[in-house]
């Protein structure tokens, strides 16, 4: 870590520097440079100060002992009376980057009646699952829950905790992470473990338009969290495996300040992540009713629709049926997409699927890149024909 500093008794307020920063970082006020939030510390004013009254200051990093630090902690959620799937989706990502530095596997559950699932997490490898199940937990309450997963943390000193990009682990991470002054990257698409147990966080940033890899390099534990639907789901183990350990409510639950004055259940709705089959409509589509036509064929098809996000800002689709970086990932069996051009920010979060047919009039589409299947034609052609040749099979 590094900062510019400008020494006053030797600068004679020439502006060489404010003139030859590329980042537009140095404010002259009063005759004087000031340093704005854009600084990069690249050094070139330093170069341009004929003076030298401008020097770069080296800050020492406090480094943790990583050897003090261990294994990989999943938080394994449930809500809605449910294990949610990306639990195990993560202890499966756990596994495989566990096995080459030689660490365990743990997870951790949290709430009231969740016993219940410590054996089945059993099946899926892991060496320990930590229960904390008392009435103080049944509803989620970020602060509630984070206390429990803390004293875990500070028991187990796990290197890594991996947790699902749900709306209660988006809730519950970076809480987290603040009470143990460590970083959390969100939405990783990717996970690698370096042989010195940094985990290289990978995600799309600045519009999807690069892929950046984060190490958290000098704090421990390192936390990510991940969508569901981007990581395999591992097998099912025959062999129950691991020490199911049931942790006493730390006190400090019972110091949280938010309470729970009423739950109003919401019905269950069914999410486009789980489906099997997709037909997506793109910007390709000329007028609202025309995603009829793309209802039909995935209705046909026994399967759900979709639509990219240009959709959704036009008021066509409501963004729990979106497609994308700002909307949902999937990873369906088929997927058809209509008029759609493969934007980085939508294929990102589709291009697992195991089936993937593009339907795009324009043959350098970049679509085409991730399709299994590419038709190059007109959608208006395409559609209504496939349509049509369902509905005589069906007959
Ligand atoms: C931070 C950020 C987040 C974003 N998040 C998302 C996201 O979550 N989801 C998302 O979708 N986008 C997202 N975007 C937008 C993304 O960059 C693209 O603009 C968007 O995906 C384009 O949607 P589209 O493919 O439907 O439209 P277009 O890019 O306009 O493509 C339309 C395609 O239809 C084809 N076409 C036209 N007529 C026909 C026809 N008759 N028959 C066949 N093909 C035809 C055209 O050749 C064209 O390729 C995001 C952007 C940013 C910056």
């Amino acid at each position: 870590m590094a900062k510019i500093a400008i020494m006053e008794r030797k600068c004679t307020g020439c502006g060489l520097c404010a003139k030859n920063c590329p980042f537009g970082a140095i404010d002259m006020k009063d005759g004087r440079p000031e340093l704005n939030a854009a600084c990069k510390v690249c050094g070139i004013c330093l170069k341009s100060c004929p003076e030298k009254a401008i020097v770069k200051l080296e800050t020492r990093v406090e480094s943790v002992d990583k050897s003090q630090w261990k294994d990989i902690l999943v938080f394994a959620e449930v809500s809605g009376g449910r294990l949610h799937p990306v639990g195990l989706e993560l202890i499966g990502k756990a596994r495989q980057l566990a096995g080459p530095v030689g660490f365990e596997v743990r997870a951790v559950l949290v709430g009231q009646g969740v016993s219940a699932y410590a054996e089945e997490l059993r099946h899926f490898g892991v060496s320990e699952v930590a229960v904390y199940d008392d009435p103080e937990l049944s509803y989620f309450r970020a602060d509630a829950y984070a206390c429990c997963v803390e004293d875990y943390i500070r028991y187990r000193k796990p290197s890594v905790v991996l947790v699902g990009a749900t709306s209660l682990g988006r809730s519950l991470a970076p809480r987290l992470s603040t009470r143990f002054h460590t970083g959390l990257t969100a939405d990783c698409t990717k996970l690698e473990l370096r042989e010195n147990t940094d985990l290289v966080q990978i995600r799309p940033a600045f519009g999807g338009n690069i892929m950046a890899q984060i190490v958290t390099a000098n704090t421990r534990p390192q936390f990510a969290t991940v969508r569901y639907k981007v990581m395999d789901t591992p097998a099912r183990g025959e062999q129950a495996e691991g020490e199911v350990l049931f942790r006493k409510l730390p006190k400090a639950v019972l110091e949280c300040r938010g309470s729970c004055v009423s739950v109003t259940p919401v019905p269950p709705k069914k999410s486009i992540s789980d489906a099997e089959i997709l037909v997506v409509g793109g910007r390709g589509l000329q007028k609202e009713s025309d995603l009829d036509m793309i209802r039909e064929l995935a209705q046909l098809l026994g399967g759900d629709w979709a639509t990219t996000r240009p959709l959704v800002e036009k008021g066509w689709n409501t963004n729990d049926r979106q497609i994308g970086l700002s909307g949902r990932t999937v990873r369906p069996r088929l997927i058809i997409t209509c008029g759609v051009s493969g934007a980085i920010q939508f294929t990102s979060c589709m291009n697992a699927s195991d089936h993937i047919v593009a339907i795009n009039n324009d043959r350098s589409a970049p679509i085409f890149a991730v399709s299994h299947i590419a038709i190059v034609d007109d959608l208006y052609r395409v559609v209504p024909e496939m349509i049509r040749m369902l509905k005589e099979a069906q007959a």
